[in-house]
């Protein structure tokens, strides 16, 4: 693992701040006499074995390995209480034993939610949540950053498209995760014009494959629950009003269709919002929705605009590049 000066810092602070056994439920009482009613939103993307992470082409802080994800699991039964979402829902965030309250979601749906984050959950028995692009889900279709990293190794096809996006009145990116990140805050169909040469070549989800409704049934059969993440993906605040409601309403409705169950959450895909996109999933009937913004969540914070924290292997791994509890607590005490 390549160590950043950054990272050096962190471990060092968490070592400092958590790494002793002393300090060992420090978060969970601290929190507790300060504020008693928070939630620790938990946000996560792909749980890969190590054979699915040589086929993957997500961006690192979409992936966590399988045994770290098992020890976080670990680390969350012996720390927290961890909620249903229903029970996020009634509001009732008491800590018990002194284990405060959390809430464990993913998003997009990718199949690895199914092949390896599942069977581990329910080893652990806790309850989680999935957020479905329901566009991809039953599809041998993929995301366009994992295509597009895909790609990125033909010369060729990585001209054209650098050319292109630089056309459309972007930068000329040099660099793949600038470049994603520039295209991400684009109105959907722009981008899909910058990227139209990848639909030429890059054919089928491969290593990056989201889940078929049958694997959703199961694990909604199993007490998972299912919330919406749009259709097709799009950053909300980038469309138009008619589109965010069609992306709000249809996703909704696939999914309530497919699994029989009532869809009560959103998550903004990106977690980007704003009062307007706000409003519309309001309109759309959710209960609550949630964003990545770093943080806690209190009982008496906005249900349409919850805070999570964004969690990927490089957030709760030491120096040793395993599983830390030290490192993982410095995350959900400060958010970094
Ligand atoms: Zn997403």
């Amino acid at each position: 693992m390549r160590v950043s000066w950054r990272q050096r810092i962190r471990f060092a602070l968490a070592e400092l701040l958590y790494g002793s056994g002393r300090s060992r439920r420090r978060v969970a009482p601290a929190l507790r006499r300060r504020r008693p009613h928070v939630v620790y939103v938990l946000g996560l993307h792909r749980v890969l074995s190590p054979e699915q992470e040589r086929q993957a082409h997500s961006l690192p802080g979409m992936v966590m390995r399988a045994p770290t994800f098992a020890r976080l699991l670990e680390f969350l039964v012996q720390n927290f209480r961890v909620l249903s979402l229903d029970e996020f829902l009634s509001g009732d965030f008491e800590p018990r034993d002194g284990r405060p309250a959390c809430l464990i979601t993913f998003d997009d749906g990718w199949r690895d939610n199914y092949t390896v984050a599942f069977p581990l959950l329910q080893q652990y028995r806790l309850p989680a949540t999935i957020f479905l692009a329901t566009g991809f889900i039953g599809t041998d279709r993929t995301f366009w950053p994992e295509q597009l990293i895909r790609a990125w190794p033909d010369p060729v096809l990585r001209e054209r498209i650098r050319q292109r996006a630089a056309t459309a009145g972007g930068t000329a990116h040099k660099e793949l995760e600038a470049l994603i990140e520039s295209l991400k805050h684009r109105p959907a169909a722009r981008r899909e014009e910058i990227l139209q040469p990848l639909a030429e070549t890059v054919g089928g989800a491969n290593g990056d494959a989201l889940l078929s409704w049958e694997e959703a049934a199961e694990m909604a059969r199993a007490g998972i629950r299912f919330g919406s993440h749009t259709v097709t993906h799009p950053l909300l605040t980038y469309e138009d009003e008619a589109t965010v409601r069609y992306e709000l309403s249809v996703s909704r409705q696939q999914i309530e269709a497919k699994l029989q169950q009532p869809v009560r959450a959103f998550a903004y895909p990106n977690g980007d919002w704003n009062p307007q996109v706000r409003q519309r999933v309001q309109d759309a009937g959710f209960e609550c929705a949630f964003t990545v913004r770093s943080g806690v969540h209190r009982a008496d914070d906005d249900p349409l605009t919850v805070r999570r924290f964004l969690f990927h292997e490089g957030c709760v791994v030491g120096r040793d590049g395993n599983f830390s509890a030290a490192v993982t607590r410095f995350r959900l005490a400060w958010g970094r």
